[in-house]
């Protein structure tokens, strides 16, 4: 993509200011260049200089007399005006007849009107401007040129060969249908125009971070072949009242001038909020005066023209309703999550940038990577090819893949040792309560790995488990599964040590949250079908806050309580039922650290004896 860059301030520009203030300079300190030099001296004087022949011209005016000398003809003299009615005759003896005309050529009037008024004035400009920009610099205001408001910074991309095609977006299929759809009418309008169809003004890509948004939008533009304005929502806002406006009315004039062609305002939150009519002081102003802009504007284009509005936002409820109505973003684009499919696809796209070994199979690092987004994904295939080359090979392998996704999920493995071996011990048992609790239930995800190696984000452990397939829907029974393995860990070492450690936390967390939704907006208890929460934020982890009485939200706490205790009890009787397979599986963890999913099936099903306190 070329970018396009409005010129920079020509040498020619600083050289015009530097001369004038040398020329200022020079009007205050040496005056000698615009003004005669003039040698006041007695009226005897000048009559006597007069009858002396020695003055050439005399210049009368109210006040004072200025004359010329014959010797020196560059110098002039001048004397006070006195009532003399016989200067007159004096003079015309003396052969002096020109006495009006003004003989000191001073400044010219435009010379010295350019002095008086236009270079203080353009001294002050300079001034102001100078401060100005130092000012928005250390405010940090994105132009840095205060002069230069009004004109938008608007980055037109054009069409180039190393551009970014739909070739480059993997999985995203609906997404990119429906943009296809604008980019062919951009193509060819007038295949619309004859049956009458008229192509949605804006889109909206919404979804959740790193699922490629802006990545389609550029797509687009190396589709369609027509300019693509691309500006982001946080470059509207400035520091000053009335800038972002000017700016959005500064983008809409330069894509009209240019359609057909697509605008691009990514990140379309930061302008586009609900207005809340409050105003406070400074700030909302602005971004209202912006979004109102934006609104105008969009309203004003002609729709026929051709020009086209993309944005992109992952939190599109927080967006002011006006934007979404019909005639202005009319058309939402998903940009989902990939399913396991679309992550294969991915995982491919990226790694065609790096050497892949051969027998490398991308389904089942695809299958381990559930929930991951584009951009992790493509963070996946970096990392495995930066550890590939850390350990000195050619290829990334499916091993540097597999471990990637882990690094990924769970953060880097720490390499100094900093388990003291109780602690490792406990580890042990933690995760193994997880599994065991997870294989020991119907319809529970398989577990593909067990590892106590600690990694940087925190974990000193962890229960890897990968769905058979692709999951959309959960039962209740799935999700009351779910939390029993959660509490797994914490029931292991309390069956085990008979105390319990810190080293729960996490599941603790999601166990609530999930027994929480159950209650409030899955309807899995006797509340019935009654939303007792709202979800903000749904692409951005979706905070819930409740919505009904402090009564009921004291039952719906109970209620929650109620689910975790009986998983917790229900884990406590399985684990206690299998406390061979417990011991086996904990001591064979703890020696090796990392147990591989078939592994962990082989000793369930034949767990070696063990002797007593195998614990210790
Ligand atoms: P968003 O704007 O939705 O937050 P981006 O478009 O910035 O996400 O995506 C970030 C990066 O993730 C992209 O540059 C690309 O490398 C990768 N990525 C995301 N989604 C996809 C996809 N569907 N296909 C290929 N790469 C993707
Ligand atoms: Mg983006
Ligand atoms: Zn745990």
């Amino acid at each position: 993509m070329k970018e396009y860059k409005p010129p920079q301030k020509s040498f020619l520009y600083y050289c015009g200011i530097v001369l004038l203030v040398m020329l200022l300079l020079n009007a205050f300190v040496f005056p000698q260049l615009f003004t005669a030099r003039v040698e006041e001296v007695q009226y005897g004087e000048f009559l006597q200089m007069v009858d002396e022949g020695r003055v050439s011209q005399v210049e009368v005016d109210e006040h004072e007399i200025v004359f010329a000398d014959t010797a020196t003809p560059t110098g002039y003299y001048k004397t006070g005006r006195m009532e003399d009615p016989g200067l007159a005759r004096q003079l015309y003896e003396a052969g002096i007849t020109q006495y009006g005309t003004p003989i000191v050529q001073q400044v010219s009037p435009l010379a010295s009107m350019l002095i008086s008024w236009v270079l203080p004035l353009l001294l002050f400009m300079l001034l102001g401007r100078v401060l100005m920009s130092s000012l928005a610099k250390r405010a940090g205001g994105g132009a840095g040129n205060f002069m230069s408001f009004g004109k938008s910074n608007a980055k037109v991309y054009v069409q180039s060969t190393d551009g970014i095609r739909f070739a480059d977006v993997a999985g995203e299929d609906e997404a990119k249908e429906l943009l296809t759809e604008i980019v062919d009418f951009l193509h060819n309008p007038k295949k619309y125009a004859e049956i009458g169809a008229r192509i949605p003004r804006g889109a909206l890509l919404v979804g959740p971070p790193g699922t490629g948004k802006t990545l389609l939008a550029k797509a687009v533009a190396g589709e369609a072949n027509v300019p693509f304005f691309s500006m982001s929502g946080s470059e509207f806002v400035e520091m000053f009242v009335g800038m972002g406006a000017a700016k959005v009315r500064d983008l809409f004039k330069q894509a009209n001038e240019k359609a057909p062609c697509i605008v691009f305002i990514d990140e379309i939150d930061t302008i586009g909020k609900k207005r809340d009519g409050a105003g406070g002081i400074g700030g909302n102003d602005e971004r209202e005066q912006t979004l109102n802009q934006l609104l105008t504007e969009m309203d004003g284009f002609d729709g026929t023209k051709g020009v086209i509005l993309l944005a992109a936002t992952n939190r599109p409820e927080s967006l002011d309703p006006a934007l979404l109505r019909p005639g202005r973003f009319d058309r939402r684009i998903p940009v989902e999550l990939p399913d396991l499919q679309g992550r294969e696809e991915i995982l491919k796209v990226h790694a065609k940038k790096v050497k892949i070994g051969p027998n490398v199979e991308f389904g089942p690092i695809a299958r381990a990577a559930a929930g991951a987004s584009g951009a992790e994904l493509a963070n996946m295939i970096n990392e495995a090819a930066l550890r590939a080359v850390r350990d000195g090979r050619k290829a990334v392998t499916q091993n540097d893949l597999m471990e990637s996704v882990e690094v990924v999920i769970a953060g880097y493995q720490k390499k100094n040792k900093i388990l003291s071996n109780k602690e490792k011990l406990i580890v042990s048992y933690h995760e193994i309560g997880h599994a065991l609790v997870a294989a020991l239930q119907e319809g529970s995800a398989p577990v593909s790995k067990i590892t106590i190696i600690p990694r940087t984000s925190g974990a000193l452990g962890y229960t890897m488990q990968v769905e058979k397939e692709e999951q959309n829907l959960m039962s209740k029974a799935q999700i009351e599964n779910k939390i029993a393995t959660l509490t797994g860990g914490r029931v292991a070492e309390d069956l085990v040590f008979h105390s319990v450690t810190t080293g729960a936390s996490n599941d603790i967390e999601q166990a609530t949250k999930l027994a929480r939704s159950m209650v409030t907006r899955f309807g899995m208890s006797d509340f019935g079908m009654m939303a007792l929460e709202t979800v903000s934020n749904a692409y951005l982890g979706g905070d819930a806050s409740l919505a009904c009485s402090p009564e009921t939200a004291a039952l719906v706490d109970k209620k929650v309580e109620e689910v975790i205790r009986t998983q917790y009890q229900k884990a406590e009787q399985l684990l206690a039922g299998h406390m061979r397979e417990l011991h086996a599986l904990a001591k064979h963890l703890y020696e090796h650290e990392t147990i591989t999913g078939e592994e962990f099936m082989q000793l369930m099903e034949h767990p070696p004896l063990l002797g007593e306190g195998a614990a210790e």
